[in-house]
């Protein structure tokens, strides 16, 4: 039997380390281990993550000021990719907020790419999306974040956070401006609203991928809207269900989509708030009945056939 579907019928983690996999909705700055942090002396509150202002708590309390020194965010994505690599990711897509490259580099876009840049392993690539939150944004940084996009260092642009807490329209202009750059075009949506806003997001930024989209199984027409245009759904179960936007492993919409013929990868989200790491994520499934090894391996396999070529 393949080594892959052996390792997961076996729920042997050691050997699922080994296989290559990919993860593609991965935050740059909150996806190493508590422990590792810990283990690099700092101190984090226990504060309990189970809803989005319990996370966001976390993350003000425990990572705001760590990021803003250089050393600090180094240490938030060694971390990150360490993890990548003993979990058997070989390519990661992750995200960095343009926030960083105010805060932490002073609106220095060369300094800034050139310290994502730094990041070389020989068992990892990096792909990195420029993601822009939702709440936090305001007008004035729309030359900066145009300015990072031209850079093309960027494989793709995400949005994020709250979902239409301010009007699709605000950001058409980086889509348009990404997709003409042939970028992965990523937007977060159907996590937290319904079918409705995948549709607007769709129809408003035309993205090559969705992050979550879950909710997208609530109308049958945004499937098939979605099918053929070939979009990608990049899902996170463990970070739906500690959210609250899915009930369960053994019900979680990833089901539905893949029995729908939707394109889908397993990804982490945050493993650092959700502290599941993506050889977990694909054994829950397997474990609860939600997809078949037939289908992870499906999955696992499209997932690095994305980056062929
Ligand atoms: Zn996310």
């Amino acid at each position: 039997m393949d080594h892959f579907k052996k390792a997961i019928i076996d729920n042997n983690i050691s050997d699922l380390k080994s296989i290559y996999k990919v993860d593609i909705h991965n935050h740059a700055i909150t996806s190493c281990t508590k422990e590792y942090l810990i283990n690099h002396g700092i101190q984090l509150s226990n504060d309990k993550i189970d809803d989005i202002q319990s996370l966001i708590n976390f993350s003000r309390s425990n990572l705001k000021s760590l990021q803003l020194e250089e050393k600090g965010l180094r240490l938030l994505l060694e971390g990150n990719f360490e993890n990548c690599i003993e979990t058997g990711v070989k390519i990661v897509g992750t995200s960095i907020d343009y926030k960083v490259c105010i805060r932490t580099f002073n609106y220095d876009v060369d300094r800034f790419i050139e310290f994502l840049k730094s990041f070389k392993y020989k068992n990892l690539e990096i792909f990195w999306d420029l993601s822009i939150s939702r709440d936090s944004y305001l007008e004035e940084y729309k030359k900066i974040i145009i300015k990072l996009l031209k850079t093309k260092f960027f494989y793709g642009i995400d949005l994020v956070s709250t979902e239409n807490i301010i009007p699709n329209l605000k950001f058409k202009d980086f889509y348009d401006l990404a997709n003409s750059l042939n970028m992965v075009t990523k937007v977060h949506t159907g996590e937290q609203l319904g079918a409705d806003y995948i549709y607007d997001c769709i129809m408003d930024f035309n993205p090559k991928q969705i992050q979550h989209g879950i909710h997208i199984i609530e109308d049958e027409k945004v499937m098939q809207l979605a099918k053929d245009r070939g979009i990608v759904f990049n899902v996170c179960p463990t970070s739906n269900i500690v959210l609250g936007y899915a009930k369960n492993i053994k019900e979680h919409p990833i089901k539905k989509m893949v029995e729908y013929g939707l394109k889908v990868t397993i990804a982490t989200d945050d493993l650092l708030f959700f502290g599941s790491d993506i050889n977990e994520e694909y054994l829950k499934l397997y474990k609860e009945g939600t997809l078949t090894v037939e289908q992870l391996d499906k999955i696992r396999l499209f997932g690095l056939s994305l980056f062929d070529n």
